[in-house]
């Protein structure tokens, strides 16, 4: 296995299989994750030693995230061709899930996508992001709201559930009302099971980390980001999706169904505005994955 392993914090039962390194597009504005990793393909081989060492050590294992930045780049046929080895290897596998971003589903067809449900993959974790094409285009994400939302519209058709990143205050200060209804609107239409929620966070090696320091971005103040995130909840009409907000970047780390727990998510941020109401004008300060106020 390579060094760089990522996942999503509710994978973490999830056997974790190598397929790629790195990611594809590996030019987000924000992300440093795979900055010194090159993208390649694993060969077949070696995600077959994976699956059978799995067998001896985890014979149990009945779910598969497939690593790493987006594994769902791989084409359909590969894509397959991994599932058949880990049904024949891992028989009790029902899910094999993996980061995919809108730009991987964009190569598949829609026969495809049905024929990769049939195989047992679904609930992919997407980084949307942001449904605010000036926020997009500026975050390098490589597509329009528009373009995010035919795309998972077909992922969606096809039976393939996904979860979507979601990252608070990427338009900046002056738009976050903007970016939470349009945000909102792009979530509404495209129904993720799961929002799993973080705030602008950068590290040095990426450009908007430079642009922050610059000042040509503004981020917002803590009082922006309840803001923003209030005004994402109140648009978020979803059902039954579940509202993951536990990343430490967050101002309030909670979590709850939607709509079932809206009110108490809204009261949540409510009472962080009044215990740091000393603070709400300031600028975050960061620590350890972006960690603000602590609380
Ligand atoms: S945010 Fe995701 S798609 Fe963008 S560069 Fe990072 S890993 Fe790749």
């Amino acid at each position: 296995m390579g060094n760089l392993i990522y996942r999503p914090p509710f994978e973490a039962d999830s056997l974790l299989v190598e397929a790629t390194c790195g990611c594809s597009h590996n030019c987000c504005s924000f992300c440093t994750m795979y900055k010194d990793v090159p993208f390649r393909v694993l060969p077949e081989s070696q995600v077959e030693d994976q699956l059978r060492l799995a067998a001896e050590i985890r014979p149990e294992a009945d779910r598969v995230f497939l690593e790493n930045g987006d594994a769902f780049v791989l084409g359909a046929d590969r894509l397959s061709q991994i599932a058949e080895a880990i049904h024949r290897i891992l028989p009790r596998v029902s899910t094999i899930a993996m980061y995919a971003s809108v730009l991987n589903i964009r190569t598949k067809s829609d026969e495809e996508l049905r024929e990769l449900r049939s195989f047992g993959i679904n609930e992919l974790n997407i980084g949307v992001e942001s449904g605010l094409d000036e926020a997009l285009r500026r975050m390098n994400k490589g597509y329009t709201a528009e373009e995010a939302e035919y795309e998972l519209y077909r992922l969606r058709n096809a039976g393939i559930d996904y979860s979507a990143n979601l990252i608070l205050g990427l338009a900046g200060a002056g738009l976050w009302r903007e970016n939470a209804e349009a945000t909102a609107e792009l979530m509404n239409k495209t129904n993720p099971s799961l929002i799993f929620t973080g705030t602008v966070h950068t590290e040095p090696g990426c450009r908007l980390y430079d642009e922050i320091e610059s000042g040509a971005f503004v981020e917002n103040t803590i009082g922006g980001y309840l803001d923003e995130e209030e005004c994402l909840l109140h648009h978020l009409t979803l059902d039954y999706s579940f509202f993951f907000g536990l990343h430490p970047s967050n101002v309030v780390r909670m979590q709850g169904y939607l709509q079932r727990d809206k009110e108490r998510l809204l009261a949540e941020l409510g009472a962080c505005r009044n215990r740091h109401s000393a603070e709400l004008d300031k600028k975050p300060v960061r620590g350890q994955e972006g960690a603000i106020l602590g609380e």
